[in-house]
């Protein structure tokens, strides 16, 4: 068998090195190779912090394709990008094939349930009412989808409209299984069937967590991913957001609307209304219980619009968003919305949902095995669609009863969840949604992944903060005594190739006060126009709201296009994409950003050499934070001082660290790459916080700028 011991194959007489002539190897990546493999073989836990360089993707992919090929399979590799999920799949993977000279492993690429067109779904959609633009996409996707070999929306060479996509997409909630006439055919099933004969399977946070939550809902321990033993967790820095996003609800105002398009629509083939065209084959009662949750079902959506018009924009309208047209969310507190309306709003949905399960009580007996008649086939048909249906409204019901009934907290209990309002603007109009998120991660952390996976690894460049695991152990609730951690060097020289500017003269941003904030934002521009200037553009201002942005953009545009720089703001008229490849195609640009270019960004050589950071990013308020506040608080009662804990400190601060160490990793991403990073918060220097943050961010030579 090939030797795959990591040593050798990243070693200077390696089969990679074999293949480049000017190959180095690189401590950090052998020795993460080798902590890897260690902790499979011994069936622990790992947190792996590997800096930018370390090439960190074949120091898990060596041990996790030895374990494959000695027959421990599958891997399952995830991570937050899909930019990375895909290189992994068609890159390094293919290359460390070839360079290892190994036989084909089966590799599969596994993407969310939406991703995937229904090819049943296609067919009835065929009956819906479209306009004729869009009745032209559905026509092109079927052509697509008689040659298409994955089905999956990337694969499709146009961009179809939500409306379109979101009815032809699978959806578990619309899906016969294998009652469906185009099983045998159907693209997500096939990539299901797939993995199941997988070595390795790489998917990203989404789709895992939802995997290992329906996991932990099922009797057999059935998800979406075949059962696995070993998980590589790339971008780990994500993951507790993804955890809480996969188990967040959000409704909105046509959400009843859609809900019920699928028992009742327009063109009467809703799921209420197939039953009475099978009428003849279904007793009197059926038929009465499909008009029943028929009314009820029509009472839904009415009282849910009268529910937003009165109550939820009523709620939301007192908030005063930072600046106009701005997102903003409102904490749903005891009492908020609970009112006749969504009285009547619940009411409506349960008294649909007791309907719709007699209905099922009903159908059931029909589900006979071998009687297989053509008549029968469709009642047995009806009859799954019917019980997901229903058991996706039972949810919708629960999680509208946990979002509006907010609990009055008594005694030490601790609250799972927060409610919100949120307010988002599409196309100049305010949109509303009704949200419930879990608080804190940790016992789901536990529940579906440390303790259910013997084997988890978990890598990022941002795991640490002041050197610490203790921040990210602790917010995913891994068992220490079955967990270990690796920071690894750095393969770059900080010291030589950054140079770190501190202007603790620059005040602090009086955003209160819009007076004040002009000139806070002319100080700042000025200062940014001089470093800029330093590096004739080549620079990323990294801004922590789009106000903030545009103020900033607003002041200095004029002025540094005059020096012949290519002056760009996020969100004007180009798209990420096109930012990304107009800075790397153009020397001498300069990009104002908000949150999106913190992470993720790639750009090496000097066409990046400056990166401006005008302010920490704390976040604002807002209802999450406000409820893990409250939590602390209960935790604390009636604690002596020096055992009480501080969400400050164990929190804010720990995850405006990962974002900025983040930002600054924009920087250096070769050996070869210099510049320089501006961090112009004075709380890095005055306040006790800021040494924490500082001590987060690479080793590398500081000035201070004492101009004002
Ligand atoms: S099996 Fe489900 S997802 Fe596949 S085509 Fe049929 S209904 Fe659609």
């Amino acid at each position: 068998m090939q030797n795959l011991e990591p040593e050798w194959i990243l070693g200077p007489e390696g089969p990679i090195a074999k293949q480049f002539p000017d190959y180095e190897s690189r401590q950090p990546q052998i020795e993460m190779a080798k902590a890897v493999q260690n902790t499979f073989e011994k069936q622990r836990h790992l947190f792996v912090e590997a800096g930018t360089g370390v090439g960190k993707s074949y120091a898990f992919l060596i041990p996790a394709i030895k374990q494959a090929i000695s027959g421990k399979k599958p891997v399952v590799i995830s991570t937050n990008s899909l930019a990375l999920q895909e290189q992994i799949y068609s890159k390094d993977i293919p290359d460390l094939m070839r360079y290892l000279n190994l036989p084909n492993l089966k590799v599969v690429l596994r993407k969310g349930r939406g991703n995937y067109l229904s090819l049943r779904r296609l067919f009835n959609a065929g009956n819906l009412a479209w306009a004729n633009d869009e009745y032209s996409q559905l026509e092109d996707i079927q052509t697509w989808s008689e040659t298409s070999k994955v089905g999956t929306i990337q694969s499709l060479n146009f961009v179809p409209k939500p409306s379109i996509w979101s009815e032809v997409q699978s959806d578990q909630y619309d899906c016969l299984g294998k009652k469906c006439p185009t099983y045998k055919k159907c693209f997500y099933y096939k990539s299901r069937t797939d993995s199941e004969e997988a070595d390795i399977i790489i998917t990203n946070h989404s789709l895992l967590t939802l995997d290992l939550l329906v996991k932990t809902t099922t009797e057999d321990n059935t998800g979406i991913l075949p059962q696995f033993t070993q998980l590589i967790i790339d971008e780990a820095h994500t993951l507790e957001d993804a955890i809480r996003q996969a188990d967040t609800f959000e409704w909105k105002l046509g959400s009843a609307a859609f809900l019920s398009k699928r028992a009742k629509n327009k063109k009467d083939n809703g799921l209420l209304d197939m039953l009475h065209k099978m009428s003849h084959l279904l007793n009197g009662r059926i038929l009465d219980y499909a008009d029943q949750a028929n009314n009820h079902l029509t009472n839904f959506v009415k009282h849910n619009e009268i529910f937003f018009e009165k109550d939820v924009v009523d709620f939301a309208r007192n908030d005063k968003a930072e600046e106009p047209g701005a997102s903003v969310s409102k904490r749903i507190k005891p009492g908020n919305l609970q009112s006749e309306n969504s009285t009547n709003l619940l009411l409506s949905l349960a008294k649909a949902n007791i309907a719709l399960q007699a209905i099922v009580s009903e159908l059931r007996p029909f589900d006979r095995e071998g009687d297989e008649g053509e008549n029968l086939k469709e009642v047995k048909q009806a009859l799954t669609l019917m019980e997901s249906y229903s058991k996706q409204c039972k949810e919708i019901e629960n999680d509208l009863k946990r979002t509006i009934n907010v609990k009055q907290l008594e005694g030490d209990m601790l609250p799972d969840f927060v409610s919100s309002v949120d307010v988002s603007i599409f196309k100049k109009q305010p949109v509303y949604a009704l949200t419930s998120m879990p608080i804190f991660v940790k016992k789901i952390a536990q529940n579906i992944l440390f303790s259910k996976i013997p084997s988890i690894i978990l890598t990022s460049a941002t795991l640490t903060v002041n050197n610490q695991f203790h921040f990210i152990c602790n917010n995913l609730g891994a068992y220490s005594e079955r967990t270990d951690t690796l920071k690894l060097g750095h393969v770059f020289d900080y010291l030589n190739q950054v140079k770190m500017i501190l202007t603790p003269q620059i005040p602090i941003d009086p955003y209160s006060n819009p007076k004040e904030r002009q000139k806070y934002f002319d100080q700042v521009a000025a200062k940014i126009e001089k470093y800029v200037e330093i590096t004739q553009g080549n620079a990323f201002i990294l801004c922590t709201s789009n106000l903030a942005m545009r103020e900033l953009h607003k002041r200095s545009r004029e002025k540094l296009k005059r020096l012949g720089m290519n002056v760009m703001c996020q969100g004007e008229d180009l798209t990420k994409e096109q930012i990304i490849h107009e800075f790397k195609a153009v020397k001498g640009s300069v990009l104002y950003a908000v949150d999106s270019f913190w992470q993720g960004i790639d750009i090496p050589g000097n066409h990046l050499q400056n990166i401006i950071i005008p302010k920490l990013p704390f976040p604002p308020p807002n209802p999450l934070s406000e409820a893990q506040e409250e939590a602390y608080n209960i935790w604390n009662r009636g604690k002596p001082r020096d055992r009480q804990r501080n969400v400050f400190v164990e929190r804010t601060v720990p995850n405006v660290a990962i974002k900025l160490q983040q930002g600054f990793g924009r920087l250096i991403r070769r050996k070869t790459d210099t510049g320089i990073v501006v961090l112009m918060d004075q709380r890095l220097v005055n306040k006790p916080y800021g040494k924490t943050l500082l001590n987060s961010l690479p080793e590398c030579k500081k000035l201070i700028d004492d101009s004002a």
